[in-house]
Protein backbone atom coordinates (compact mmCIF):
# COMPACT_ATOMS: atom_id res chain seq x y z
CA UNK A 1 0.00 0.00 0.00
CA UNK A 2 1.18 3.28 -1.30
CA UNK A 3 -0.35 6.03 1.08
CA UNK A 4 -0.44 9.16 2.50
CA UNK A 5 -1.83 10.55 5.64
CA UNK A 6 -3.43 13.94 6.26
CA UNK A 7 -5.21 16.03 8.90
CA UNK A 8 -4.01 18.56 11.77
CA UNK A 9 -1.59 18.66 13.89
CA UNK A 10 -2.77 16.18 16.78
CA UNK A 11 -4.95 14.33 14.87
CA UNK A 12 -2.92 11.18 15.29
CA UNK A 13 -1.40 11.08 12.36
CA UNK A 14 1.94 9.63 13.71
CA UNK A 15 0.16 7.66 16.02
CA UNK A 16 -1.77 5.39 13.80
CA UNK A 17 1.07 5.67 11.66
CA UNK A 18 2.57 3.38 13.67
CA UNK A 19 0.14 0.80 13.58
CA UNK A 20 -0.14 1.39 9.97
CA UNK A 21 2.83 1.22 8.84
CA UNK A 22 3.29 -2.32 10.99
CA UNK A 23 -0.11 -3.66 9.67
CA UNK A 24 0.82 -3.57 6.06
CA UNK A 25 4.56 -3.82 6.78
CA UNK A 26 5.47 -0.59 4.99
CA UNK A 27 7.94 2.20 6.32
CA UNK A 28 6.30 5.13 8.05
CA UNK A 29 8.08 8.42 6.47
CA UNK A 30 7.63 11.18 8.86
CA UNK A 31 9.25 14.39 7.41
CA UNK A 32 8.66 16.22 10.66
CA UNK A 33 10.95 13.40 12.44
CA UNK A 34 13.16 13.47 9.10
CA UNK A 35 13.76 17.42 9.99
CA UNK A 36 13.64 16.78 13.99
CA UNK A 37 16.89 14.06 13.03
CA UNK A 38 18.45 16.88 11.24
CA UNK A 39 18.51 19.10 14.01
CA UNK A 40 19.76 16.96 16.61
CA UNK A 41 22.55 16.28 14.08
CA UNK A 42 22.74 19.68 13.48
CA UNK A 43 23.24 19.28 9.73
CA UNK A 44 22.80 22.16 6.93
CA UNK A 45 19.25 20.87 6.27
CA UNK A 46 18.76 20.80 10.13
CA UNK A 47 19.97 24.23 11.07
CA UNK A 48 17.74 25.84 7.66
CA UNK A 49 14.52 23.74 9.33
CA UNK A 50 14.75 24.56 12.71
CA UNK A 51 13.86 28.41 12.58
CA UNK A 52 10.51 27.70 10.84
CA UNK A 53 9.71 24.78 12.78
CA UNK A 54 10.27 26.56 15.81
CA UNK A 55 7.45 29.09 15.08
CA UNK A 56 5.51 26.20 13.77
CA UNK A 57 5.48 27.86 10.06
CA UNK A 58 5.87 25.58 7.15
CA UNK A 59 9.97 24.60 5.97
CA UNK A 60 10.32 26.49 2.00
CA UNK A 61 8.38 23.88 -0.12
CA UNK A 62 11.66 23.24 -2.17
CA UNK A 63 13.57 21.76 0.83
CA UNK A 64 10.49 19.49 2.01
CA UNK A 65 10.53 17.98 -1.41
CA UNK A 66 13.69 17.34 -1.98
CA UNK A 67 14.16 15.50 1.29
CA UNK A 68 11.11 13.34 0.07
CA UNK A 69 11.84 12.44 -3.42
CA UNK A 70 15.51 11.87 -1.92
CA UNK A 71 14.28 9.21 1.01
CA UNK A 72 11.34 7.41 -1.72
CA UNK A 73 14.27 6.88 -4.20
CA UNK A 74 15.52 4.17 -1.59
CA UNK A 75 14.91 0.49 -1.84
CA UNK A 76 12.90 -0.06 1.32
CA UNK A 77 9.79 1.49 -0.66
CA UNK A 78 9.14 -1.54 -2.96
CA UNK A 79 6.44 -2.90 -0.77
CA UNK A 80 4.89 0.28 -0.42
CA UNK A 81 5.02 3.88 2.13
CA UNK A 82 3.35 5.73 4.38
CA UNK A 83 4.19 9.47 4.48
CA UNK A 84 3.18 11.23 7.25
CA UNK A 85 2.96 15.15 7.50
CA UNK A 86 3.49 15.51 3.80
CA UNK A 87 2.53 16.77 1.43
CA UNK A 88 1.51 20.37 3.18
CA UNK A 89 0.66 22.31 0.68
CA UNK A 90 -0.34 22.23 -3.01
CA UNK A 91 2.78 22.78 -4.61
CA UNK A 92 4.14 19.60 -2.46
CA UNK A 93 1.03 17.70 -3.30
CA UNK A 94 1.53 18.41 -6.98
CA UNK A 95 5.34 17.39 -6.63
CA UNK A 96 4.28 14.17 -5.15
CA UNK A 97 1.92 13.06 -7.51
CA UNK A 98 3.88 13.97 -10.79
CA UNK A 99 6.74 11.70 -9.04
CA UNK A 100 4.82 9.15 -8.07
CA UNK A 101 2.99 8.36 -11.26
CA UNK A 102 6.74 8.78 -13.27
CA UNK A 103 8.34 6.28 -11.22
CA UNK A 104 4.97 3.79 -11.57
CA UNK A 105 4.54 4.09 -7.95
CA UNK A 106 1.18 5.83 -7.58
CA UNK A 107 -0.84 6.52 -4.10
CA UNK A 108 -3.55 4.79 -3.28
CA UNK A 109 -5.25 6.57 -0.95
CA UNK A 110 -5.15 9.33 0.99
CA UNK A 111 -6.26 8.80 5.03
CA UNK A 112 -7.81 11.95 6.22
CA UNK A 113 -7.91 12.35 10.04
CA UNK A 114 -10.39 14.60 11.49
CA UNK A 115 -10.42 16.18 14.72
CA UNK A 116 -12.02 19.77 16.42
CA UNK A 117 -9.32 22.02 17.61
CA UNK A 118 -10.27 21.78 21.36
CA UNK A 119 -9.40 18.08 21.30
CA UNK A 120 -6.27 18.69 19.37
CA UNK A 121 -5.12 21.59 22.06
CA UNK A 122 -5.32 18.55 24.74
CA UNK A 123 -3.85 16.00 22.56
CA UNK A 124 -0.44 18.16 21.75
CA UNK A 125 -0.02 19.97 24.95
CA UNK A 126 -0.40 16.45 26.64
CA UNK A 127 2.28 14.74 23.84
CA UNK A 128 5.08 13.24 25.24
CA UNK A 129 7.29 10.65 23.28
CA UNK A 130 10.18 8.49 24.22
CA UNK A 131 13.58 9.48 23.30
CA UNK A 132 14.25 5.68 23.21
CA UNK A 133 11.55 3.55 20.95
CA UNK A 134 9.46 6.31 19.58
CA UNK A 135 6.13 5.09 21.81
CA UNK A 136 4.10 8.13 22.11
CA UNK A 137 2.00 8.76 25.45
CA UNK A 138 -1.10 11.81 26.38
CA UNK A 139 -0.57 13.08 30.29
CA UNK A 140 -4.44 13.42 29.72
CA UNK A 141 -5.60 10.38 27.64
CA UNK A 142 -2.50 8.14 27.94
CA UNK A 143 -0.58 8.30 30.79
CA UNK A 144 2.31 6.44 31.48
CA UNK A 145 2.20 3.89 34.33
CA UNK A 146 5.22 6.06 36.12
CA UNK A 147 4.81 9.77 35.74
CA UNK A 148 7.42 11.05 33.13
CA UNK A 149 8.94 7.29 32.16
CA UNK A 150 8.43 4.90 29.20
CA UNK A 151 6.48 2.10 30.05
CA UNK A 152 8.26 -0.42 27.48
CA UNK A 153 12.40 1.03 28.98
CA UNK A 154 11.69 3.67 31.66
CA UNK A 155 13.50 6.37 29.96
CA UNK A 156 12.50 10.11 30.61
CA UNK A 157 9.84 11.02 28.50
CA UNK A 158 10.03 14.51 26.65
CA UNK A 159 8.02 17.10 25.03
CA UNK A 160 8.58 18.25 21.47
CA UNK A 161 9.89 22.29 21.35
CA UNK A 162 6.92 23.03 19.08
CA UNK A 163 4.34 21.23 21.42
CA UNK A 164 3.01 24.52 23.43
CA UNK A 165 -0.27 26.59 22.77
CA UNK A 166 0.98 29.45 21.27
CA UNK A 167 2.82 27.50 18.47
CA UNK A 168 -0.39 25.30 18.45
CA UNK A 169 -2.51 27.87 17.13
CA UNK A 170 0.02 28.98 14.57
CA UNK A 171 0.57 25.28 13.54
CA UNK A 172 -3.38 24.69 13.13
CA UNK A 173 -3.42 28.20 11.36
CA UNK A 174 -1.56 27.20 8.81
CA UNK A 175 -2.96 23.44 8.50
CA UNK A 176 -6.52 25.55 7.12
CA UNK A 177 -4.76 27.72 5.13
CA UNK A 178 -2.30 25.64 3.68
CA UNK A 179 -3.20 22.14 4.17
CA UNK A 180 -6.70 21.71 4.40
CA UNK A 181 -7.36 22.60 0.71
CA UNK A 182 -5.86 19.06 0.17
CA UNK A 183 -8.53 17.45 1.12
CA UNK A 184 -10.36 18.53 -2.25
CA UNK A 185 -7.26 17.74 -4.46
CA UNK A 186 -7.25 14.03 -3.15
CA UNK A 187 -10.78 13.87 -3.43
CA UNK A 188 -11.09 15.17 -7.36
CA UNK A 189 -8.26 12.01 -7.37
CA UNK A 190 -10.78 9.67 -5.94
CA UNK A 191 -8.61 8.41 -3.39
CA UNK A 192 -9.67 10.29 -0.59
CA UNK A 193 -10.79 7.79 2.42
CA UNK A 194 -12.01 9.60 5.49
CA UNK A 195 -11.98 8.61 9.39
CA UNK A 196 -13.37 10.64 12.33
CA UNK A 197 -10.09 10.99 14.67
CA UNK A 198 -12.74 11.80 17.77
CA UNK A 199 -12.95 8.41 18.13
CA UNK A 200 -10.17 5.89 20.34
CA UNK A 201 -7.72 4.69 18.56
CA UNK A 202 -8.41 0.42 18.48
CA UNK A 203 -11.82 1.75 17.02
CA UNK A 204 -10.21 3.47 14.53
CA UNK A 205 -7.37 1.09 13.64
CA UNK A 206 -9.93 -1.47 13.14
CA UNK A 207 -11.69 0.43 10.49
CA UNK A 208 -8.78 1.81 8.57
CA UNK A 209 -7.59 -1.97 8.26
CA UNK A 210 -11.20 -3.17 6.83
CA UNK A 211 -11.14 0.08 4.76
CA UNK A 212 -7.51 0.27 3.28
CA UNK A 213 -7.00 -2.90 1.05
P1 LIG B 1 5.27 17.47 12.27
O1 LIG B 1 6.07 16.57 13.14
O2 LIG B 1 4.71 16.75 11.06
O3 LIG B 1 4.19 18.21 13.02
O4 LIG B 1 6.27 18.58 11.68
C1 LIG B 1 6.96 19.48 12.53
C2 LIG B 1 7.41 20.70 11.76
O5 LIG B 1 8.30 20.30 10.68
C3 LIG B 1 6.29 21.48 11.05
O6 LIG B 1 5.64 22.39 11.92
C4 LIG B 1 7.08 22.17 9.94
O7 LIG B 1 7.81 23.27 10.42
C5 LIG B 1 8.08 21.10 9.52
N1 LIG B 1 7.51 20.22 8.47
C6 LIG B 1 7.24 18.89 8.54
N2 LIG B 1 6.72 18.43 7.40
C7 LIG B 1 6.64 19.50 6.56
C8 LIG B 1 6.16 19.68 5.23
N3 LIG B 1 5.63 18.67 4.52
N4 LIG B 1 6.23 20.94 4.69
C9 LIG B 1 6.76 21.95 5.38
N5 LIG B 1 7.20 21.86 6.64
C10 LIG B 1 7.15 20.64 7.24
Amino acid sequence: MRAILLGPPGAGKGTHAVGLSEHYNIPHISTGDLFRENVGKGTPLGLEAKAYMDKGELVPDELVIRLVKDRLSKDDIKNGFLLDGFPRTTAQAEALWDFCEENGIPIDYAIDLEAPYELIEKRITGRRSCPKCGKIYNVFFQPPQVEGHCDIDGAELTQRADDNVETIKNRYRVYEEETAPLIDFYRKKGILKSFDSTKDIDEMQKEMFETLV
